[in-house]
């Protein structure tokens, strides 16, 4: 089974320290949650793990299925079955978005083991069904005119299809309405299985009323604070994070 290891780290942008001494494991079947007030790090935790050259590790160790993730290359990472929700491209004109899925498909599975063509289009089928997306879809340019909620449906479409071992997903219930909202999250409880897990980074409460975790995570300063079941992400929804901060004598 799959295995994320987190120990220590430490990640600057522009000499600013962000992440200070997070450690987090995340293993096939569980499904973590990391929430916490804004300007936290919570992003730039799911920009290290992708490899973002913006951000530089200063110290601690990550490491995924025991190799060195850090030594990776960006395409190594994905390669090796990790999923960042955020590594897609904004915009990609001239490319279709079935196109531009078959290409990481092949991608990740390289040269001489391509996926078959009419394979690939059954799978695509069945997952936009799944995810109650028009056929349509598959043959419009990558997120070209894709209205938000659209553009978070395609990440799912992507996870689903791609079928990572680690999925980081950062936001992915930002500005969704509640329908859209419900099949975002039919999408990852569709992917729940031993050989999978999940970091589901979220600022609200919500979106884990539909993905249950099996573990949530306070993020604040840089750190994890505290750690707990679904029951401290209730708790946060029904109280806010003053409480944390009091407890542990954090001033803002
Ligand atoms: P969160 O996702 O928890 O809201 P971020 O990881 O986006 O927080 O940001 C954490 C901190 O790092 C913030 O103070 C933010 O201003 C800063 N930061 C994030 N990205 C950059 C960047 N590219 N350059 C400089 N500072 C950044
Ligand atoms: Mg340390
Ligand atoms: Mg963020």
């Amino acid at each position: 089974a799959p295995h994320l290891k987190i120990d220590n780290l430490h990640v600057s942008i522009e000499d600013t320290e962000i992440i200070k001494d997070l450690s987090l494991e995340i293993k096939g079947g569980e499904i973590h949650a990391v929430m916490g007030p804004n300007g936290t790090g919570k992003s730039t935790l799911a920009s290290a793990l992708m490899g973002h050259p913006r951000y530089e590790v200063t110290q601690g160790s990550v490491t995924f299925n025991g190799k060195d993730l850090l030594e990776m290359e960006v395409d190594e990472r994905a390669r090796e079955g990790l999923f960042l929700a955020m590594q897609y491209p904004s915009e990609v004109s001239g490319v279709t978005n079935a196109d531009f899925m078959r290409t990481a498909i092949n991608a990740k599975r390289g040269e001489g083991n391509e996926v078959q063509l009419m394979k690939f289009i059954r799978q695509l089928d069945e997952k936009m069904k799944l995810l109650d997306m028009d056929e349509s879809f598959s043959q419009r340019y990558l997120n070209e005119g894709f209205s938000g909620g659209e553009k978070k449906r395609n990440e799912i479409l992507q996870l689903l299809m791609l079928e990572p071992k680690i999925a980081i997903l950062d936001e992915i219930d930002s500005g969704l309405d509640i329908d859209a909202l419900k099949i975002v999250a039919k999408g990852v409880n569709e992917m729940r299985n031993p050989e999978f897990g999940a970091l589901i980074i979220t600022h609200y409460q919500r979106l884990l009323n539909y993905i249950k975790p099996d573990k949530v995570h306070v993020m604040m300063q840089g750190r994890i604070v505290k750690s707990g079941g679904p029951e401290l992400a209730e708790r946060l929804e029904a109280e806010g994070y003053d409480w944390i901060k009091a407890e542990l004598g954090i001033e803002d």
